[in-house]
């Protein structure tokens, strides 16, 4: 069932941490090409790079014994890099099959005290990017009628935490360009869909325990149970490894069906 998968062209942006290096390993193991993204350090991304070309070559459904694995380092905050991307995926492996728009940011204060680049940025990278992201795959997943596009979201697209202002206007804004791209693709063998975790242990989250106690007045301790896990009805981490595998689903033909939604893994949360 997996075979379907095997030579695919996979873009996944923000791929050199947390749940876009799980995707990248996911994809890897099946087989794909994949040209990984991310900001950050030269020694982090060679790293990746090894862990995702290892499990290229050595998982079951391996697809040839050369590199298969590239990595850009576009900014999703500059459009002109978006594209020099696209572009680097096309001239390196001929085509586009599937987008995974993931980079993301995150900062927690309340809005009075939130600061407006912060707004901007986090508008920029967890929204408008996959709107570049998206204008300029399309066209190459229309040349050979097949396409996927997931959009890696948050419950935060489908409902509202105090202090996270921007993060949550642009992941529900997410949800609308994912829905709007299912309607206009619907007739040309392409889906798009959105992912929506709960919260998972990456440096994502690491980086807000401190922002969390300070606008919510609390401890740091005391927010992994008292902030981040209250909203989540299984009070566990979402495991990365999980929306991987939702990513490799709807990236198969037996999704073909499935356009326009948007997919909670987020431990019972949006069921409240
Ligand atoms: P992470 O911090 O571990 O990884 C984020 C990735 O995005 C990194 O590779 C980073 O280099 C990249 N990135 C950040 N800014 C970028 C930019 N300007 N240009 C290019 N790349 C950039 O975070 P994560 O938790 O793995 O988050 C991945 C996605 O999952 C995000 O969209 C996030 O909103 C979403 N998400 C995370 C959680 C969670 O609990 N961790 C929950 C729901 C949704």
């Amino acid at each position: 069932m997996y075979s379907e998968l095997r030579g695919k062209v996979v873009i996944i942006t923000g791929s050199t941490s947390g749940i876009g290096r799980a995707i990248a390993l996911a994809f890897a193991k099946k087989g794909c090409k994949i040209i990984l993204n991310g900001l950050e350090k030269a020694e982090i991304v060679k790293k990746v790079m090894d862990e995702v070309n290892n499990v290229a070559h050595t998982g079951k459904d391996q697809n040839s014994l050369h590199p298969q694995i590239l990595f850009h380092p576009a900014n999703m905050k500059k459009p002109n890099e978006i594209e020099d991307l696209v572009n680097f995926a096309v001239k390196n492996f001929g085509k586009i099959d599937i987008l995974i728009n993931n980079a993301g940011i995150q900062h927690v204060s309340p809005i009075e005290d939130f600061p407006a680049d912060k707004w901007q940025d986090i508008i920029d990278i967890n929204l408008s990017a996959s709107f570049h992201m998206i204008k300029f795959s399309l066209p190459f997943m229309m040349v050979n009628s097949w396409g996927r596009i997931i959009n890696i979201v948050s419950a935060h697209g489908l409902v509202a935490s105090p202090f996270k202002s921007a993060y949550v206007a642009a992941k529900h804004g997410l949800i609308g360009l994912t829905k709007t791209v299912a309607l206009e693709t619907a007739q040309k063998n392409i889906t798009c869909n959105a992912i929506c975790p709960g919260y998972v242990r990456t440096s994502l989250v690491e980086k807000q325990i401190l922002d969390q106690a300070k606008a919510h007045n609390i401890p740091a301790e005391k927010v992994v149970d008292d902030i981040i896990l209250a909203p989540q009805p299984i009070k566990k981490f979402v495991e990365m490894e999980d929306i991987a595998e939702a990513a490799i689903f709807l990236s198969l033909s037996s999704a073909r069906s499935i356009t326009g939604i948007a997919l909670p893994i987020e431990g019972g949360w949006t069921a409240r």
